[in-house]
């Protein structure tokens, strides 16, 4: 792989990338020439300065990876990127110590007034009394979105001894009984917690979450922090709640506007604290994301699924997926070429082990990868296989059974294309096996040249076919053969050292008691 790093990264994760990939580090590439050499590339490494626009990837042919070592990514066109299959990838987990080491520092300030006390010990005043504090112990933390970063602050507060209440109507009752929190509602956070950290996203659902009617809900001595984003507290309502002191305090790192404009009302205030969106900023988090994305240019080198792929779901527990993708791949390929691409729905049933996985999505995207790539120029990848499928009027049925016929997995695929339907069945068993054709039990290793057909199970069928292609030199690596009991027909999935000459097809497709002849390369 050749990997443009575009921006300037920690060290780090440059020395990971050169042990396993090619490295052009060019941190101040110019958009032109961005544009005219992103097609030598594999990968980009971006922090927010180099932009990969939608022009940038229309030309970028043979891109499969944008890392951003960081968060944000407002400098990638995500969607462009996701039409052409290039999986775009961020490190999150890289900050979030950092942001919350930074909330703590806001809370200690608030609760001991440091800010302040500091500008007025260095205006020669000795103000003693007017920063009288309280202790952090035993007082109650209210967390408004309990993820990476609200998670970490939780546990650094739990060692101040305070208690903690949590609002997250996203999180399940039993992660947050492992992380030892009480759930419940906002109006409750609001109106018993003394702290109030903000850690959601900006969404519509959260622009605006804390206003004026929040406020009043507070008690008049809480502290309000925001590290996440701007615009999720209304800033005009924060001003009048902290100058009619309808709360006691608001540290923020991040604003509504970016820097804010010079007048804002908010340097007025005395008890409120800002940071100039600097919670992420540490040596070791930008140390941190260049390795992270490292990583996971690495993993992709390595026909592993990196972990952070921002436009595809997340799956957790990658391993547990591992052993199944290839095989997924396979089925897909092989039921399509059987049925030369003319499928108009693709069902998939995962039975046994594979079945209990809590998400199938990953494998269902290598099984329409697998199906739609043998019929399309480019290549179709896991970020972009169902856009694809949808476009080629493919629809996607899934399904979960505990039964896996005697295996402790098995992936059934079938090609549908009106009533007519062509099924394959497999497992992993050291590497991808297909176990079961249609109705036919077989057991062969998918890979390299295959060939079905289906045939009369009388004397003498078989040997026409070997017959046929040992006369034209083509030699049969695994012959599997399965019946059907009761209708006399039989299949016969063979591998084969070399590709079937066209001609030796029409040959076979001609033979009496032979049907369905097709050829096939996984
Ligand atoms: P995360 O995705 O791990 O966690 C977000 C949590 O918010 C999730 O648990 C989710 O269920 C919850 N949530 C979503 N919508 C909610 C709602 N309407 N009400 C309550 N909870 C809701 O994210 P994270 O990595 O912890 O980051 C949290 C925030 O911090 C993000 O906004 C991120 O952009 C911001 N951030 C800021 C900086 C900075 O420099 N200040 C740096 C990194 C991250």
């Amino acid at each position: 792989m050749k990997i443009l790093v575009a921006d300037s990264i920690n060290e780090k994760g440059i020395e990971i990338l050169k042990k396993e990939v090619d490295v052009v580090v060019d941190p101040t590439i110019t958009p032109e020439n961005l544009l005219k050499t992103i097609n030598e590339y594999d990968g980009i490494v971006i922090r927010s300065r180099t932009k990969v626009t939608k022009e940038v990837i229309e030309v970028a042919d043979n891109l499969k990876i944008i890392a951003r070592a960081g968060v944000g990514v407002d400098n990638v066109d995500v969607n462009a990127a996701t039409d052409k299959g290039i999986m775009v990838v961020n490190s999150p987990e890289s900050t979030s110590i950092t942001v919350a080491e930074h909330t703590m520092g806001l809370m200690l300030s608030l609760a001991r007034k440091l800010s302040i006390a500091d500008k007025s010990v260095k205006e020669g005043k000795w103000e003693k009394k007017k920063f009288m504090g309280m202790e952090l112990k035993n007082k109650t933390l209210g967390i408004i979105g309990m993820g990476r970063i609200g998670s970490q602050v939780v546990s650094r507060c739990k060692a101040f001894k305070m208690d903690t209440i949590v609002y997250d109507p996203y999180l399940p009752d039993e992660a947050a009984n492992q992380m030892g929190v009480d759930l419940t509602d906002l109006e409750t956070v609001l109106k018993n917690a003394d702290f109030i950290s903000i850690h959601v996203p900006l969404t519509t659902e959260t622009k605006h979450l804390i206003s004026t009617e929040e406020f009043k809900i507070m008690k008049d001595s809480s502290f309000i922090i925001n590290c996440a984003r701007g615009g999720i507290i209304d800033e005009k309502a924060l001003y009048h709640a902290l100058k009619d002191d309808v709360i006691g305090g608001c540290a923020l790192d991040v604003y509504e506007e970016e820097p804010p404009k010079k007048d804002s009302k908010l340097f007025e205030l005395d008890n409120i604290i800002l940071t100039p969106h600097i919670a992420a900023s540490t040596k070791e988090a930008q140390r941190d994301a260049a390795i992270i994305v490292a990583e996971e240019i690495i993993s992709l080198s390595k026909n592993e699924t990196p972990q952070n792929i921002l436009n595809m779901p997340r799956v957790d527990n990658y391993k547990d997926y591992t052993p199944y993708l290839d095989l997924c791949k396979k089925l897909g390929s092989f039921i399509s070429q059987a049925v030369n691409g003319k499928l108009n729905e693709i069902e998939i049933i995962y039975g046994g082990e594979v079945a209990e996985l809590p998400n199938h999505e990953l494998l269902t995207r290598s099984i329409i990868q697998g199906a739609v790539n043998p019929y399309l120029k480019g290549e179709v990848t896991t970020i972009n296989s169902p856009i694809v499928a949808k476009e080629r009027g493919i629809t996607i049925t899934e399904g979960v059974r505990n039964d896996a016929k005697g295996y402790d997995s098995l992936i059934k695929v079938s090609a549908i294309n009106g009533n007519e339907r062509f099924s394959a069945e497999g497992t992993n068993l050291h590497g991808p096996r297909i176990l079961k054709v249609n109705n036919y039990w077989v057991d062969v290793k998918p890979e390299g040249h295959m060939f079905i057909a289906k045939y009369e199970d009388v004397p003498g069928s078989i040997g026409k076919i070997g017959t046929l292609l040992g006369e034209n030199k083509v030699n049969i690596g695994v012959m599997q053969v399965g019946r059907e009991l009761d209708s006399g027909k039989a299949i016969m999935v063979l591998t084969l050292d070399h590709e079937v000459p066209e001609e030796v097809m029409e040959q076979l497709k001609s033979l009496e008691n032979i049907y369905n002849v097709v050829k096939l390369t996984l």
